[in-house]
């Protein structure tokens, strides 16, 4: 039989997934955020130029392939080289330009609990804002959405500001003096990255890299005044909004393109791979040739981990309860027109309402199975009193309801 491929899930049931993508909807929409949709097919070259061939994405885990020889396509590893690309693409003016999307992503990854080869995001971004009230915003928006409507309590925000080009430059020079002192202790992908491209070995997972990098000189201990003021700032915001997180010196995350500040939510509840949304500022205009800065800021959640998450945390989210559902049993397959007349009536009526073949027996068995909550039993005699009756299966008990008024009682019944 052929199976599913490495990485990949079948989501049985997207009940859960469903309610959390459209409470994020809602939540965003009401934020004046815009719902778009980019394709998953992309050309290979725009996550080559935007997010950097330095990083882990684009050197190690792109889907890449050709259809001839001209042309090298993939499938989206993430979402903001893409709509970005959408933005300059349609020559959009608004600035800023907020807009949300979801839908899979691609990464060849070892596959892990939470870490998947095909995964969903719910992404947003903010294209074309500089101000720092802005930053704060966005991340308190994020934060309101985990905590107020998901009802999720076991998180922390990691904060951290990567400055400007030039304030990076200044900590590069003190990272190098620090990396040749302690060249032989980091593994090989550091070594190769502290000349290639030097602020990526934060990335790395191995802990005898991580545990020296705290020792490392920090990007915030080099920042222009001028930076240093707006990384002041943000805090005191970040205050008045309540905003409980912590400062992460180490923290730079996985593309090249940030600016500025970079955060990422993660809970000790999912292990391993506890990120569940990261993001920060970021700046692609010169990678799309367009002269003027544009200062964004984007975000991205891991629908997968988040679900996780939730289900860890008890599922405290206000998640609608499944609608009670009625169960329409005819005795046997003579009385499937009248039955099937009850279910439409119930069914249009905007009921949650299933169908059981099967008889008496079998019916009453899988409706115990489903989770059926009423189930109106159809039999010789009901058709000829033009009656049904409805029983509640939780407590047992029958109710006869005449065939006219079924969708009354019903709907009394919720
Ligand atoms: P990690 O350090 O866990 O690899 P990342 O920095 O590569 O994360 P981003 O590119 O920032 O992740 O993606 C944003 C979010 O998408 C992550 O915080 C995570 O929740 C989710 N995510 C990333 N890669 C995967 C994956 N392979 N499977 C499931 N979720 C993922
Ligand atoms: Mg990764």
């Amino acid at each position: 039989m052929i199976k599913k491929v490495k990485g990949t899930q079948d989501l049985l049931d997207m009940k859960s997934y469903d309610a959390v993508h459209q409470l994020a909807y809602r939540h965003f929409s009401a934020a004046h955020f815009t719902h778009i949709q980019t394709p998953i097919l992309e050309h290979l070259a725009l996550f080559k130029r935007s997010v950097g061939e330095e990083t882990d994405i684009v050197g190690k885990e792109m889907y890449t392939f050709s259809t001839n020889d001209r042309e090298e396509f993939c499938l989206r590893p993430e979402a903001t080289a893409s709509t970005m690309r959408a933005y300059f693409e349609a020559a959009i003016t608004a600035k800023p330009w907020q807009v949300f999307s979801h839908g899979p992503m691609f990464r060849h990854e070892r596959p892990q609990k939470g870490r998947w080869r095909q995964f969903s995001q719910f992404n947003l971004e903010a294209i074309g804002i500089n101000s720092i009230a802005q930053d704060a915003r966005f991340i308190s928006l994020l934060d309101d959405f985990f905590t107020r409507v998901l009802n999720l309590k076991d998180y922390v925000i990691s904060v951290n500001y990567l400055g400007n080009k030039e304030d990076r430059a200044a900590h590069k020079q003190a990272l190098k003096i620090f990396l040749d002192a302690h060249m032989h202790e980091i593994c090989a992908t550091c070594q190769t990255r502290a000349t290639s491209n030097m602020l990526r070995i934060f990335d790395c997972k191995n802990e005898q890299c991580q545990a020296l990098y705290t020792k490392a000189p920090y990007l915030t201990d080099h920042l222009s005044p001028e930076s240093n003021a707006q990384w002041q700032e943000l805090n005191y915001l970040l205050d008045v909004l309540s905003v409980n997180r912590v400062h992460n010196p180490l923290l730079v995350r996985g593309l090249d393109y940030y600016n500025n500040v970079v955060f990422e939510f993660s809970s000790p509840l999912l292990g391993a791979q506890s990120t569940f949304c990261g993001g920060g500022q970021y700046d692609l205009a010169a990678a799309f040739e367009h002269k003027e800065a544009l200062p964004s800021i984007g975000a991205a959640i891991g629908m997968e981990r988040l679900l996780l998450l939730l289900e860890a945390a008890g599922n405290p989210h206000p998640m609608q309860a499944p609608a009670p559902i009625f169960g329409i049993l005819p005795f046997d397959d003579s009385l499937n027109p009248l039955a099937l007349l009850a279910h439409q009536t119930l069914h249009r009526t905007g009921l949650s309402t299933d169908f059981i073949t099967g008889g008496i027996k079998k019916g009453m068995k899988k409706a115990n199975a489903s989770g059926i909550r009423w189930l109106v039993l159809i039999g010789d005699q009901e058709k000829v009193d033009g009656v049904v009756r409805v029983k509640d299966m939780v407590s047992g008990n029958e109710t006869t309801v005449s065939q006219e008024v079924l969708s009354i009682y019903a709907q009394s019944l919720i």
